[in-house]
């Protein structure tokens, strides 16, 4: 199997990048970051030949790679600058933090999985990403490396969690699907002010469902 990137992986990359220009992703960071990243290197070897497919596909633990729309559709929600400290949970493969990197975001990333962060924080340096990665519950987000201009949730939440609230930017904004285990909409939350929060809807979509609590193993 080939694990490098190679001129066919360019290709098909560039090939996803136009379908999802075509699915309406306008923002030219994201598609720019996305035709960057070799995605093929996020998923099991066996997965490979569906790496530049736009879906979503398992990534062991029991966990998921975002459908590549997904991603672009979050990431552009989140209007990212470069430099922004953004918090990103659900780190499951690590793609979408590789994203945020290649946009030029200073990126910390929580992840409540064993096995999937030992992967990911050695993986992500190894192929030229940088975020910091954190084992921990997201639920709680990182309180002493707050506050973030940016706070994006990978994994559907039942509600906005408080302390992430509370750990964004006056002026920023966090991308968060909200529902149960079926569906979840998607939500910007603006903090506009203090104590004054402003919500935005874009539709419904389907996570693996945000959990509580750490699995050390
Ligand atoms: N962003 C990922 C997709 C993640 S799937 C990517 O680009 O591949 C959702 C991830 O959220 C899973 O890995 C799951 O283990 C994780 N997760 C679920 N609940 C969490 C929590 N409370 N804290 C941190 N991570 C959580």
């Amino acid at each position: 199997m080939d694990q490098n990137d190679n001129p066919r992986h360019q290709g098909l990359r560039k090939k996803l990048v136009d379908g999802l220009k075509i699915k309406g992703i306008r923002n030219e960071n994201v598609l720019a970051a996305i035709g960057e990243v070799p995605r093929h290197l996020f998923m099991d070897s066996g997965f490979v030949n569906f790496a530049y497919k736009d879906q979503a596909f398992p990534i062991g633990a029991g966990q998921t790679i975002s459908q590549p729309y997904t991603v672009a559709f979050q990431t552009q929600l989140l209007e990212v600058e470069k430099n922004q400290k953004v918090l990103e949970v659900g780190t499951g493969s690590g793609y979408q933090a590789a994203v945020l990197c290649a946009m030029g975001a200073k990126v910390f990333t929580i992840e409540r999985q064993k096995e999937l962060y030992n992967k990911v924080h050695k993986f992500l340096p190894a192929i030229g990403y940088s975020p910091a990665c954190f084992f921990g519950d997201g639920y709680k987000g990182l309180p002493t490396l707050a506050p973030f201009d940016r706070i994006i949730v990978t994994a559907g939440a039942p509600t906005v969690p408080l302390p992430l609230k509370y750990q964004l930017k006056v002026g920023g904004k966090m991308v968060i699907p909200v529902g149960d285990n079926n569906k979840q909409e998607m939500y910007v939350v603006n903090r506009v002010g203090e104590n004054d929060y402003r919500i935005e809807k874009h539709g419904r979509f389907l996570f693996v469902p945000m959990l509580k609590g750490i699995v050390n193993f």
